[in-house]
C-alpha cells in the first residue's frame, strides 16, 4: 500500500476550517493509504514552549484528532519525540545539507524578518527534520500547502543526495498528495477570507467553543443590506455563510434560505439561526468526544502508544538500512 505521511501543529484548538480542509482528508487516507500522521512536537521547540504548554498542547491535539475520528487502528497516530530514530536521522542528514540552500528557503527568511531575536539553528534546519519526518517512512506522498511545496522539494533533494553519495536506492521521491475533487476552503465569519485561528475576535468556530459562544459567533457574522432584485449576485459575506452552510446542513434547508435569496424573501436573521443551530449539531457531539477523551489518561496512553509502536517499526526499519550504508557497522 502506498504511504503518506503528515505533520500536525501541536497547536490544539481545531476551528471548522481544519476539520474540513484537513481532518477530512486524514479520515479518507487512513482508510486507503499506509498513513503516518505525527505531531511535530520537535519542531515546535524552535518557538521555545514551556514544558507545560508544549505537553498540554499535545494533549489537546491528540484527543482533538481521536475524537475527529483518527483510529490507531487503522492509521499510525503519534507523537514524533516518541520515535528517537527521527532525531538520529536529523544528525546524520544535516551533514549533507548545506548553509545556503537553507538559508535560501522561504520560510527560514520569513523568520528572519518576523523572529530576528531567535534566528536559531533549528529553524535553518527546519527544512531537514521535515525531509526526515518524511524520509523516515519512505513515504510516497504528502499533503502539501502552496506554502509547504518549497520542503517537499527540499526533501526530494536531500533523499536524492544521499542515493547518489551512497550509490544507493535508499529513499523515494515523495510527491504532493492531491486528492482528486475540490480543495474545500471554510471561509471565516468577518470576510476576511478563509477562516482562522489569527482571524481574530468571532472569525472562528473552534470546537472548543461553548454553545452560547458558537452561535453567538454565527449571529454576530458580516452580512449586507439584503437582494432588493431577484436573483441578484450573493455577495461575499452572505456567501460565506452560505459556503458554510454547505458543510453542515440539509440540502432540503439549504435550497429553502437560496429559494428565499433568489426571491428576496430571506431574513439573514433567519438564515443565521438556521446556521448556527446546524452548526452546533455537528461540533457539539465531536466536542463532547474531545472533552472525553482529553481526560482519560488510559486511552491517550493507549492511542500513543499504538501509534509510537509503529512508527518506531517503520523508522528503525531505514535506519537499519541508512547505518549499513554510511558505514555505521557494529563490531558487537
Ligand atoms: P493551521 O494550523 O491553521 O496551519 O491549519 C492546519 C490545516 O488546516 C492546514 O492543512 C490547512 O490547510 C487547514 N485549514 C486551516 N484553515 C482552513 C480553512 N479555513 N479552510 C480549509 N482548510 C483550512
Amino acid at each position: 500500500m502506498e504511504i503518506v505521511v503528515s505533520g500536525i501543529r501541536p497547536t490544539g484548538k481545531l476551528h471548522l476550517g481544519n476539520y474540513f480542509g484537513a481532518v477530512t482528508n486524514f479520515l479518507h487516507m487512513q482508510e486507503n493509504y499506509n498513513t503516518y500522521f505525527f505531531i511535530a512536537d520537535i519542531h515546535s521547540l524552535t518557538t521555545h514552549p514551556t514544558p507545560e504548554d508544549l505537553h498540554g498542547n499535545v494533549r489537546q491535539v491528540l484527543a482533538e484528532y481521536l475524537a475527529m475520528g483518527l483510529d490507531p487502528e487503522k492509521c499510525a497516530l503519534f507523537i514524533q519525540s516518541d520515535v528517537p530514530q527521527i532525531s538520529e536521522l536529523y544528525t546524520y542528514m544535516n551533514m549533507n545539507a548545506y548553509k545556503g540552500e537553507l538559508e535560501r528557503s522561504a520560510s527560514f527568511k520569513d523568520k528572519i524578518r518576523t523572529q530576528p531575536e531567535n534566528v536559531n539553528a533549528g529553524l535553518l534546519t527546519y527544512p531537514v527534520l521535515m525531509a526526515v519526518d518524511i524520509l523516515i517512512h519512505k513515504a510516497d506522498y504528502v499533503p502539501v500547502g502552496k506554502d509547504q511545496e518549497q520542503h517537499l522539494e527540499m526533501t526530494r533533494t536531500f533523499g536524492r543526495r544521499f542515493n547518489n553519495l551512497y550509490g544507493v536506492d535508499c529513499f523515494p521521491e515523495p510527491q504532493a498528495f492531491s486528492r482528486t475533487g475540490k480543495l474545500v476552503k471554510v471561509p471565516g465569519l468577518t470576510n476576511q477570507g478563509k477562516m482562522s485561528k489569527s482571524g481574530g475576535e468571532g472569525d472562528a468556530i473552534f470546537f472548543d467553543d461553548e454553545e452560547k459562544v458558537t452561535k453567538k459567533k454565527i449571529m454576530r457574522a458580516v452580512t449586507d443590506s439584503g437582494p432588493t432584485e431577484p436573483n441578484s449576485e450573493v455577495s461575499a459575506p452572505v456567501q460565506n455563510l452560505f459556503d458554510i452552510m454547505d458543510l453542515v446542513s440539509k440540502p432540503d434547508v439549504i435550497q429553502h434560505f437560496k429559494n428565499a435569496y433568489s426571491d428576496c424573501s430571506i431574513r439573514y436573521g433567519d438564515l443565521k439561526k438556521q446556521l448556527a443551530e446546524d452548526v452546533w449539531a455537528f461540533v457539539a457531539p465531536i466536542r463532547e468526544r474531545i472533552v472525553e477523551i482529553k481526560s482519560d489518561d488510559k486511552a491517550l496512553a493507549k492511542a500513543a502508544q499504538t501509534g509510537a509502536d509503529k512508527a518506531i517499526a517503520s523508522a528503525e526499519r531505514t535506519l537499519k538500512e541508512v547505518r549499513e550504508i554510511i558505514g555505521f557497522r557494529r563490531f558487537y
